[in-house]
């Protein structure tokens, strides 16, 4: 990714302090696509409408509905602490390398970056939902624990067991690789499991789905994960899960 911001508003910040209304920011995106029709597609405004009244307000209602227990939620008990290399940007890994290095430079990272690339990590290596929320807390503009907390401990870990969302989002390198340009220069291979050059997604991603099978399981939206792994033969299942095992004993290594 060579751009750190592209079909972005990068209004969150301006929101989030009361700067700007949202009202105000969807009726003049309204009132342009009323005037544009002809080269503005109503799934494009929907889509950005959708984003301010829809998930932020969403976000908003969950907030004070659910806080302040809501904090103290750690559905998968999770207890590794962050990498060092949140602090740095300094990994091999160079998706997380790119979105925490631009996050501590601009104190900004776009939706897919915060979710699939960061909190993804943070969730198949078993970060302990206080420290990941106490680190986007701390390092982007918008970050204020209404829509932080909700977003983190919610949609990101699914620390509350489903409040937020329906299942946990999760990805393997498969999906990164599809969605950016990261795998093509990174230490790791993304088409690898297991071996001293693979990359980290794949395998923590299996062991996600094993050491939380109890809790998963019966997830009719996940289902597949698991019919999936128990096709899996047993010795490559086996290596699979000694590599995710090898890499959440040294994270700080990664
Ligand atoms: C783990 C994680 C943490 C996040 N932390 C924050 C945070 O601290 N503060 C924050 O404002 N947003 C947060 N978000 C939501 C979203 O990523 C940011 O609002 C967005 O990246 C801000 O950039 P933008 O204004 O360019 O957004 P655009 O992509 O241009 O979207 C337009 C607007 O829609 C709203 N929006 C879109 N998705 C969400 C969402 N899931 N929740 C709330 N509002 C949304 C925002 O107000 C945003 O400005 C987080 C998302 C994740 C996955
Ligand atoms: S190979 Fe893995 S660690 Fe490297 S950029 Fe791709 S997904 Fe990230």
């Amino acid at each position: 990714m060579q751009y750190w911001s592209v079909y972005h508003a990068r209004l969150s910040f301006s929101m989030n302090l009361k700067l700007l209304s949202p009202i105000e920011i969807v009726s003049t995106a309204v009132a342009h696509w009323q005037a544009n029709q002809d080269s503005i597609s109503i799934a494009q405004i929907e889509g950005f409408v959708r984003q301010i009244i829809g998930w932020r307000e969403y976000m908003r209602g969950i907030y004070w509905h659910q806080m302040p227990h809501f904090k103290q939620l750690n559905f998968f008990e999770h207890q590794h602490s962050l990498p060092s290399f949140f602090w740095t940007g300094k990994t091999k890994m160079n998706c997380l390398k790119h979105c925490i290095g631009q996050s501590l430079n601009r104190a900004y990272a776009h939706h897919i970056q915060r979710l699939m690339v960061i909190g993804n990590f943070c969730l198949l290596a078993g970060i302990h939902p206080d420290e990941v929320d106490k680190w986007y807390l701390g390092i982007y503009i918008d970050a204020i624990e209404w829509v932080e907390i909700t977003n983190t401990r919610g949609m990101s870990q699914y620390a509350d067991g489903g409040i937020v969302g329906s299942k946990p989002y999760t990805a393997s390198a498969n999906y990164i690789d599809k969605m950016s340009d990261y795998c093509s220069s990174c230490f790791y291979d993304n088409k690898q499991k297991t071996g001293a050059k693979a990359c980290p997604f794949n395998s923590l991603y299996w062991h996600f789905y094993e050491r939380n099978r109890s809790k998963l399981q019966r997830n009719p939206r996940i289902g597949m994960a698991y019919v999936t792994l128990d096709k899996m033969p047993a010795q490559q299942k086996k290596e699979l899960l000694q590599q995710a095992e090898m890499y959440l004993s040294q994270l700080d290594a990664l």
